[in-house]
């Protein structure tokens, strides 16, 4: 809201006459403004949902190609359509970078590897390192009277200036980030501190988002930076993977897999998970010390970084068995960066495995061993993340056998996730580990876990 008034206040300063407006829908607004100022013609970027193309559509409201993306899903279509089988984020990646020339030589990829991923999957250092912070930005009036007009009804802290809204604000996030955050990006990108919110991360997603950045100028500086020799290679390739392969990959998902005679995203739930989301997600309080760190975080800065979002609340959603819709409008709901388009893929396909795999190979299911390995949240834990049984079984530990139990049926055929479902069946306390799998359950939906 605030960066559509700010966008509304450069026009005016540029000398545009502009109809700022709020309507109770989208239709009304639209049609108040041609009642009252009569235009020829009402254009717009593309929306970037169906339902918003379609209502388009139905106003008589012309469009043009948004700069938000750089693959249109025409594009992602055609692309697509001439590969029978799995769709790869890693072919479509490939694909982008020749497409735009982005860590490319004589046709090759610099450095002559395409993925330097292998490099950046380092638990948190124990040095007790700090991490770039954001600068904050002062709020301004724009942003005072925006605040000030919210419902009491709002969740998470008040905004204190950690977003941008306006693109001269961006851009200069995306300045600091290339000097300060890009060189220590990779390496502990899957690292997860309780004291830290986003680490390396470069919080960039919201601007990107909201079109108050590129993504190939953000991708450029990125390329830039690497050239001159200011960040290493790695550090480089695994952020532009991010922005030029994963945001476009997912992006052109949500349109290929939108509606269609097998569903599409909103009514995909593969697993027939049936949960509805655990009261810890509306009040923050768990004895989980993992969960309690990432919803800590998603209060205060509206974000949690990527494993924080797949790994322990997608993976406790998963594992306990939460209708993906539920997880889909808590995370809408809650993320700066939230939109439907990305959404969908991430959470209904990449976290929850609610489109049967279309996206992931397997589900990203896993037991407490993972987060002791990424995080500093075991350590001060009332749980043991090696204990399956007993009432300091780790929870995700005891979900994670139960998990693989409830659905081997429907996993049987996944050769991905065969010898996890080997394990499971040579568990001698499998009866007992799903056993206390229902107590968790029960203390999870009473939110007393
Ligand atoms: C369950 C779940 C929910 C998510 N929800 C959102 C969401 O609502 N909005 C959103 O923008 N991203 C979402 N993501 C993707 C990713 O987690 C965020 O883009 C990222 O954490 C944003 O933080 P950052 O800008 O610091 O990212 P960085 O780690 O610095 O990455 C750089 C940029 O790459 C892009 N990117 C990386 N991975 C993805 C991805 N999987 N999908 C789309 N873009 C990607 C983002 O634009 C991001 O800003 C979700 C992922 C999961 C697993
Ligand atoms: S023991 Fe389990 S619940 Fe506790 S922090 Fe570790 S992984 Fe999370």
């Amino acid at each position: 809201m605030s960066a559509a008034a700010h966008f509304a206040e450069e026009l005016r300063a540029d000398g545009f006459t502009v109809d700022e407006r709020s309507a109770a829908t989208l239709a009304a607004g639209v049609e108040a403004h041609r009642d009252e100022h009569r235009p020829a013609e009402v254009l717009a970027t593309e929306a970037n949902s169906p339902s918003g193309r379609r209502l388009q559509a139905r106003l008589g409201v012309s469009v043009r190609r948004s700069t938000q993306f750089l693959c249109h899903p025409d594009e992602f279509a055609e692309w697509a359509a001439g590969r029978p089988g799995r769709l790869r984020m890693e072919d479509f990646y490939r694909h982008q970078r020749l497409r735009f020339d982005v860590l490319i030589d004589a046709g090759e990829p610099t450095g002559g590897t395409w993925n330097l991923d292998a490099e950046n999957r380092e638990p948190p250092p124990r040095d007790g390192r700090s991490w770039p912070e954001v600068p904050p930005i002062e709020l301004d009036d724009i942003d005072r009277r925006i605040v000030a007009s919210l419902p009491d009804t709002c969740v998470g802290a008040p905004p204190d200036g950690r977003w941008p809204v306006t693109r001269a604000q961006a851009l200069e996030r995306l300045d600091s980030f290339v000097t300060d955050g890009l060189p220590v990006f990779g390496p502990h990108e899957d690292a997860m501190l309780a004291a830290e919110w986003k680490l390396a991360h470069s919080a960039l997603s919201s601007s990107l988002n909201l079109g108050l950045l590129r993504p190939l100028e953000v991708v450029r500086a990125a390329e830039e930076a690497y050239r001159s020799g200011r960040v290493p290679l790695a550090s480089a390739e695994g952020f532009i993977r991010q922005v030029l392969g994963w945001r476009e990959y997912i992006w052109g998902l949500s349109w290929l897999w939108a509606d269609g005679p097998d569903g599409g995203w909103w009514s995909w739930n593969a697993l027939d998970a049936e949960r509805e989301l655990p009261p810890a997600f509306r009040t923050g309080s768990t004895h989980m010390a993992c969960v309690a760190s990432a919803l800590d975080h998603v209060e205060q800065h509206a974000y949690a970084h990527h494993i924080e979002r797949l790994m322990v609340l997608g993976t406790l959603c998963l594992l306990a068995g939460v209708r993906p819709e539920a997880l889909v409008r808590w995370m809408w709901e809650r993320f700066v960066d939230g939109a439907e388009w990305v959404m969908l893929p991430n959470v209904v396909g990449m976290s929850q495995y609610a489109d049967g795999g279309r996206t992931a190979t397997k589900p990203y299911a896993s037991g407490g061993a993972y987060i002791h390995r990424m995080s500093d949240s075991c350590r001060g834990c009332v749980y043991d993340p090696k204990q399956r049984t007993g009432g300091r079984a780790c929870p995700f530990t005891t979900l994670y056998w139960d998990f693989l139990a409830r659905n081997e049926e429907h996993l049987r055929g996944n050769h991905r996730i065969s010898t996890q479902l080997g394990g499971m069946r040579r568990l001698a306390d499998l009866d007992q580990t799903r056993e206390r799998a229902r107590e968790v359950l029960g203390l999870l939906d009473a939110g007393d876990l």
